[in-house]
């Protein structure tokens, strides 16, 4: 990575001003699930037995510029605190006197958390109010830190902003990390290279799929998005969903893929069909979808070409589950390729909220090589896309 990291900087004595990603689940006033929590530990760490302080701010949820308690990221202080092993204060706005106060009495190892930075409409403003809303927050650090990966492709203030008025401005390991395996995983792949993308909407995919196809062995494609990509081709879908507005990109691409002799793209030649979706409604196994039914899962067929192709892979990328995985029957398309990952010794890359829930839900998680922690980050990651939370950093000299 050609960005300066918290390795490349020293903290002894300095305040870092660290954007996380606490932008947790809640739920009675406590933290329901602290995984994103912990992923910032190594990071926190870091710069505190360097000699540090830390001044760590964040989102959580969508206020929408104004204080809405539900969304007060004090829960997340007390949980930080038990992770972590610290008291950690917090403080009840993101700029202000109060916060001066706080900053100006944080001594080295101590941490600040300061309340949600949207509770601010400036945070996320498309004018100079961004600007001039970043340049307070950029008063409370020495050093810039940005570790919130999931946040990294919005151009808000406490994300890229701050850099404009604090340097040096410099990675996390978290946000590290996912660069290393999203960007080098993609650019230089062992091969086979495979990518197996599913999820709702071909709409949100389309950049991906595009950016991969040419890079891929093989490309697999799931999900509700495989009906548009069906009916693109002329063939019966039923009820299945389908995005009308996307079947001439979808018919290119697979005319692009056709003619590549490299990049194979597949798309599901069985499915489980239903008459609707609904929790143990009658299913079957059918080739061709019949009118009335739609199709909620791939079928057995399709699983096994899938698995046979993520079996062989040396590289795999995974974005969006194979059906309605969340409601029996349709489950067993994702449960395969979460199985056939897990059991592979290949480099695997799991993106995208849906997926990942699957594979935590499966306790696969500590069986693939990476977890990405940013849905919408990842895919304009992959999509070939520049991040301004990261393209604003101090570059390595
Ligand atoms: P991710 O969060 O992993 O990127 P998406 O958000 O794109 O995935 O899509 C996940 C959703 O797609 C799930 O709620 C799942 O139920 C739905 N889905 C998958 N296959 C189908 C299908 N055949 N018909 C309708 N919905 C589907
Ligand atoms: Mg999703």
């Amino acid at each position: 990575m050609n960005k300066k990291t918290v390795r490349d900087v020293s903290f002894q004595g300095k305040r870092a001003l660290v954007r996380v990603d606490f932008n947790v689940p809640l739920s009675d006033g406590k933290v329901e699930d602290n995984t994103r929590i912990l992923g910032a530990i190594p990071t926190l760490k870091h710069i505190l037995d360097d000699g540090g302080s830390l001044v760590l701010m964040s989102h959580l949820g969508r206020p929408k510029g104004k204080p809405v308690p539900e969304m007060s990221l004090k829960p997340a202080a007390e949980c930080l605190s038990d992770l972590i092993g610290k008291p950690v204060k917090f403080v009840v706005d993101c700029v202000g006197e109060e916060v001066k106060a706080a900053v100006e009495s944080l001594k080295p190892g101590e941490i600040l958390l300061l309340e949600n930075v949207r509770y601010h409409e400036a945070e996320t403003a498309k004018d100079e109010s961004c600007a001039a809303f970043a340049k307070e927050l950029a008063q409370w650090g020495d050093i810039f830190v940005n570790d919130a990966f999931g946040s990294a492709h919005r151009p808000h203030a406490s994300v890229s902003g701050v850099t404009e008025f604090l340097q040096p401005s410099v990675a996390g390991f978290l946000l590290e990390k996912e660069i290393e395996y999203l960007v080098n995983a993609t650019s230089n792949p062992e091969r086979p290279f495979v990518a197996v993308l599913g999820g709702a909407k071909v709409s949100d995919k389309i950049g991906v799929i595009k950016e991969l196809l040419p890079k891929v062995d093989a490309l697999l494609i799931g999900g509700a998005m495989a009906y548009t990509f069906m009916a693109s081709e002329g063939k019966d879908i039923g009820s299945s969903l389908v995005e009308e507005d996307k079947l001439d990109e979808a018919s290119e691409l697979l005319i692009d893929a056709e003619e590549s002799k490299q990049n194979v793209m597949l798309i599901p030649q069985d499915h489980v069909v239903a008459e609707k979706l609904e929790e143990g409604i009658p299913s079957e196994v059918v080739r061709d979808i019949p009118d009335g039914m739609m199709a909620l899962d791939i079928g057995p067929k399709t699983r096994d070409a899938y698995c046979d192709w993520i079996k062989k892979a040396k590289t795999v990328i995974w974005n969006g589950p194979m059906g309605v995985f969340e409601i029996p029957p349709f489950h067993e398309g994702t449960e395969a390729v979460a199985q056939a990952l897990a059991d592979s010794e290949s480099l695997s890359i799991i993106g995208g909220g849906d997926s990942v829930s699957a594979i935590n839900k499966l306790g696969f998680a500590g069986k693939v090589t990476h977890i990405s922690t940013g849905g919408g980050a990842s895919l304009e990651l992959l999509e070939g896309k520049e991040l301004p939370g990261l393209t604003s950093l101090t570059d390595r000299d």
